[in-house]
């Protein structure tokens, strides 16, 4: 192989695209990653920061995903342990919670065997007498307290790390370098691909091209000749803040009492972080930023649970999810990752829409079968399952 040459090119530097770095190099192919600014500038630095079996998709019946989830945490948890940490999840029930106890009881069990009946899977309810110790949580007409068990990351760190193990095992990283254009070869079996980095414009024959970019995808997807399939898209916004002041107990999963949205109130170092929105989101992805009412809404849920909590805002950030079109509220559509693949023949272009930061090693190795039509024979290096995940 010489240097203009690759087996393939993924677009984008958030963790899927880092994921899909890793498990192509493990797998023994040789990657060029491109991001245009850092890694995880775009959504995968403003996430809620959570490793989880997302407990919530059991409402929807998202039994596969959620399976994969705790599955992914498991290993996470074990591969990164100064990355991915346990914490306590609570979920105080009132007199007025919609989900009634005996349901979230019935849930949790449901995640628990989802998860495998593992240690970390156990749940109870909190003690009456443990109450006061609640970072200040309201005991005005509660009723039950449930506490389970899932994980925190930094998001952006976990990013950087994954990139990192994808750079040894032989993968290469262009950043901040902007992907121009790809054209399909076809008598070469690929794509003719030309991106900018400081200010030269640079060329890479590749056989297969991975859109990893996120928000941006159909902006790439544009850039790519013939063009490749695309699926109708909404952009949701998601905000977080930052509030001063400690949580000590964990994390805290409330229900807005006015649209019954959910609402993680977080330890996040030695703050506070209260996500999230969701707000319709329509113009240049990079432009996204917390709006007034977004504020206000995750203050108001605040209040409502922490009474005597400080409000002050130390920092916000809004990331966008990508969510298949439809009239359904954003909250109830499907959270799985969409895979986007030429319509027939071999695959050497595969976009990925949506997806969680908890399943990005799934993603990874789901992509790399894709593309294994079209990738040379090689032996694998590796095994994702078994590098071990350091921060920086
Ligand atoms: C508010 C919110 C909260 C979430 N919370 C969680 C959570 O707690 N747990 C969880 O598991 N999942 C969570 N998710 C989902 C998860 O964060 C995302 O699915 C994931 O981060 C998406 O990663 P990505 O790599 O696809 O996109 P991104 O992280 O957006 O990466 C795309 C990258 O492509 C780059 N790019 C774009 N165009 C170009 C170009 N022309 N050239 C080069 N590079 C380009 C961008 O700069 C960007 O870095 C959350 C999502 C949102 C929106």
């Amino acid at each position: 192989m010489t240097s203009d040459t690759c087996d393939v090119v993924v677009v984008g530097g958030g963790i899927h695209g880092v994921g899909v770095a890793q498990a192509a190099s493990a797998a023994g192919y040789h990657i060029l990653l491109i991001e245009q600014t850092a890694l995880a500038s775009g959504t995968s630095g403003r996430s809620s920061k959570l490793i989880h079996g997302g407990l919530r998709y059991l409402e929807t019946a998202q039994l596969r995903l959620v399976r994969e989830s705790l599955r992914e945490r498991a290993v996470l948890l074990r591969l990164a342990p100064d990355l991915v940490r346990r914490v306590p999840f609570h979920i105080p029930i009132y007199r007025d919670t919609v989900r009634r106890p005996w349901k979230v009881g019935v849930g949790l069990s449901l995640y628990a065997l989802l998860g495998g009946l593992a240690s970390d899977t156990r749940f109870a309810t909190v003690p009456r007498s443990a109450w006061a110790d609640l970072d200040g949580l309201s005991t005005r007409g509660l009723q039950t307290v449930w506490r389970y068990y899932d994980a925190q990351t930094d998001d952006a760190a976990l990013t950087r790390a994954v990139m990192r193990s994808a750079i040894n095992l032989g993968a290469e990283l262009a950043c901040p370098a902007d992907f121009v254009s790809a054209t399909r070869l076809l008598k070469e079996e690929g794509y003719h691909v030309t991106y900018r980095e400081a200010g030269v414009e640079k060329e890479r024959f590749c056989r297969a091209l991975v859109n990893a970019a996120g928000p941006w995808v159909d902006l790439v997807a544009q850039r790519v000749a013939p063009a490749p399939p695309r699926l109708a898209i909404d952009l949701v916004q998601g905000t977080h803040i930052i509030l001063s002041g400690r949580l000590t107990q964990g994390v805290y999963y409330v229900e807005a009492p006015w649209d019954r949205r959910a609402i993680f109130v977080m330890p996040w170092y030695d703050r506070t972080l209260v996500g999230t929105t969701e707000s319709p989101y329509i113009g240049d992805p990079a432009l996204v930023h917390p709006l007034p009412e977004e504020l206000s809404y995750l203050k108001k849920a605040v209040r409502h649970y922490f009474p005597e909590r400080n409000l002050d805002i130390m920092d916000g950030f809004s990331g966008l999810r990508i969510l298949p079109q439809g009239n359904v509220r954003p909250f109830r559509r499907p959270r799985e990752t969409i895979f986007l693949q030429e319509a027939s023949g071999p695959v050497h272009y595969v976009a990925i829409y949506g997806g969680k930061l908890t399943g990005y090693r799934a993603t990874g190795a789901h992509v790399v079968r894709l593309l294994q039509g079209v990738l040379p024979q090689a032996a694998p290096v590796a095994d994702t399952a078994r590098i071990p995940l350091t921060p920086d």
